[in-house]
C-alpha cells in the first residue's frame, strides 16, 4: 500500500495542499463486481475538494451510463445491478436512505425520453442501436456531454501521473474528443509505435507519446468495452 502524503500537489488543480487524499483514477465504485479483492487499483494523489466533486460527478455519470450498457456484459459485471439498487427504495436500510432513493428513482424516470425512432444525432458511438436486440420501446438517458469531458481529463491526468509521476501543467491544454471505432483504429494505426496500453477490469487505456513532440499525447480511454474517450495533449499556443 502507497502511503498517502499528507501534503503536496493535487493531480487535478495542481495546488500545494496540506490534506492530499487519495483519488481512484478510475472510479472505484466503476469496477465490474469480479474484480479481485486484492488487485492493486490506481490511485493519485488529489485535493479533499477535487476528489469530492469528481465523486458527485462519477456517482451521476455511473447512473446514467449503468442504465445504457447490456447488464450481461462480463467487461461491466455487477453494474447495472448495483445502480439500479441504489435507486431502489426497497434495498434502503432506514426511512431516510428510502426517501433518498425513490427521490433519486424519480428525478432519472423524469428524464427519460421516448423516441419514436433512434434520433439522428447526439448519441454517444456505441450507445446506439445494438445489432440482433428487439427493442420494443426506444428510451434515451441525457448524459452531459461536459462530464464526460472532466471524466476524460481526469483520467488522462491521472493516468499520466500513475505511469510517469508528472503532472500536466498549466501551459498545456487537454483537447477531448469523441468518434466512432473506425475513425479511432487510423488514428491509433498512426500512432501504433509508440503505443503503450494500461489496464484494469473495467478500464483500458492506451496512451502514444510521440519522439517528434515528446510533450503532446494521445489517450484513447475505453471503460466496460462500451464507452470510449479520446484526448490529446498539446502546448498552449501563446497568445501575443
Ligand atoms: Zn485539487
Amino acid at each position: 500500500m502507497t502511503k498517502t502524503p499528507k501534503s503536496g500537489r493535487c493531480v487535478h488543480c495542481l495546488q500545494n495542499v496540506d490534506n492530499l487524499t487519495r483519488d481512484h483514477v478510475f472510479p472505484s465504485a466503476w469496477y465490474p463486481d469480479t474484480t479481485p479483492e486484492n488487485l492493486q487499483r490506481w490511485t493519485i494523489p488529489s485535493c479533499k475538494k477535487c476528489n469530492e466533486e469528481y465523486g458527485k460527478l462519477e456517482e451521476d455519470l455511473l447512473l446514467r451510463l449503468g442504465m445504457c450498457i447490456d447488464p450481461e456484459d462480463a467487461k461491466s459485471s455487477g453494474i447495472t445491478d448495483k445502480v439500479l439498487r441504489s435507486i431502489d427504495p426497497d434495498y434502503a436500510n432506514d426511512r431516510t436512505e428510502k426517501q433518498t432513493r425513490e427521490r433519486k428513482r424519480n428525478k432519472i424516470k423524469k428524464e427519460i425520453v421516448k423516441w419514436e425512432a433512434i434520433p439522428p444525432i447526439g448519441l454517444h458511438p456505441n450507445f446506439g442501436v445494438q445489432n440482433n436486440v428487439y427493442y420494443p420501446e426506444y428510451l434515451s438517458i441525457p448524459i452531459s456531454a461536459d462530464k464526460l469531458e472532466r471524466l476524460c481529463h481526469k483520467i488522462v491526468r491521472g493516468i499520466t501521473y500513475f505511469v510517469a509521476q508528472t503532472f500536466i501543467e498549466s501551459d498545456f491544454e487537454i483537447q477531448f474528443f469523441t468518434i466512432d471505432d473506425k475513425a479511432a483504429q487510423t488514428i491509433l494505426k498512426k500512432y501504433q509505435e509508440h503505443l503503450e496500453t494500461y489496464d484494469r477490469p473495467g478500464i483500458k487505456v492506451v496512451r502514444a507519446m510521440t519522439s517528434d513532440n515528446p510533450d503532446a499525447g494521445f489517450y484513447a480511454i475505453e471503460i466496460w468495452g462500451r464507452l470510449k474517450m479520446y484526448a490529446v495533449i498539446k502546448p498552449k499556443k501563446l497568445s501575443c
